[in-house]
């Protein structure tokens, strides 16, 4: 993928059920390198399908997806390549509860190659990118739903990843913190210069993005 591409998909379709549910029918989708989509369509399109797709979290029926210059189709070692590759953000951030935000946010780093100060020095200038350097210390359970958000976010791009995927990424949020999260979002999609993919069913959240692709009924729709 020398063309600018960070992501091709071509006649991608998935099927649960024995087939009888057919949530991805067939996408095609193009996705530049440091691009910020939203992926936006009614409950039940099959935004989260794609989604788990585009993150190796899921294998197709058929089709290909080729992400990050890599055949997912036919990649054995799919967890090598995502926690490289790529940072999930999902709508619970399911953080562990016992550990500091620091912490949590140094984790994915672990097995890595870095020393402990790496760690702490990588995961802090992050959490000041998301204004929560003071609460470093803290549990998460001392922190709103937006701050811990905030902590999911950071936590996400701690390993440098090439892709960000986050799905409904506001959605347990009301309007100012998810505006925040949002913002937050942006800000780092251009300072790490990462690919943004973001699903939503929101008209307004999905006007954030450079592009809005509209799923429906497991298809791009033009
Ligand atoms: P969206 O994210 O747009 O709400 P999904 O991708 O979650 O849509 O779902 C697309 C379709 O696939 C829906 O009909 C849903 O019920 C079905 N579906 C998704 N995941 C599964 C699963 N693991 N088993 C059975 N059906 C599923």
């Amino acid at each position: 993928m020398n063309n600018g591409n960070i992501m091709e998909i071509k006649e991608l379709k998935k099927g649960f059920d024995n087939g009888r549910i057919k949530a991805l029918n067939g996408i095609n989708l193009e996705i530049k390198k440091g691009e910020f989509v939203s992926i936006i369509g009614p409950s039940g399109s099959g935004k989260s399908t794609l989604l788990n797709m585009m993150g190796a979290l899921d294998s197709a029926d058929e089709g290909s997806i080729l992400v990050a210059g890599k055949d997912l189709t036919h990649t054995k070692d799919l967890s090598e390549f995502r926690s490289k590759e790529i940072g999930f953000i999902f709508q619970l951030h399911n953080l562990i509860p016992n550990l500091s935000v620091l912490e949590n946010v140094t984790i994915p780093m672990y097995g890595n190659g870095y020393n402990s100060k790496q760690m702490d020095v990588r995961a802090m200038n992050l959490l000041k990118y998301v204004n929560l350097q003071d609460k470093a210390s803290r549990k998460p359970t001392e922190l709103s739903g937006g701050e811990r958000q905030r902590v999911a976010i950071a936590r996400a791009l701690v390993n440098k990843p090439s892709i960000i995927l986050a799905d409904e990424p506001t959605g347990s949020l009301d309007s100012k913190n998810g505006h925040m999260v949002l913002e937050n979002l942006k800000e780092l999609h251009e300072k790490e210069n990462v690919t943004l993919i973001m699903v939503t069913h929101d008209m307004n959240v999905a006007a954030m993005a450079e592009r809005t692709i509209n799923v429906l009924d497991g298809k791009v729709q033009n």
